[in-house]
């Protein structure tokens, strides 16, 4: 499986897998939803 790195749309930080589910950029704290980014990327 390919799996791509996503980048903060708001500062380019790469994003963390979150506890609760989807991603958070750690350096700005903003919040992606899984399907989101695999949208947004295509
Ligand atoms: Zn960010």
């Amino acid at each position: 499986m390919n799996h791509p790195v996503w980048r903060c749309q708001d500062c380019g930080e790469r994003l963390y897998a979150h506890i609760e589910g989807g991603y958070q950029c750690h350096n700005c704290a903003r919040r992606y939803e899984k399907a989101d980014l695999e949208t947004a990327s295509a």
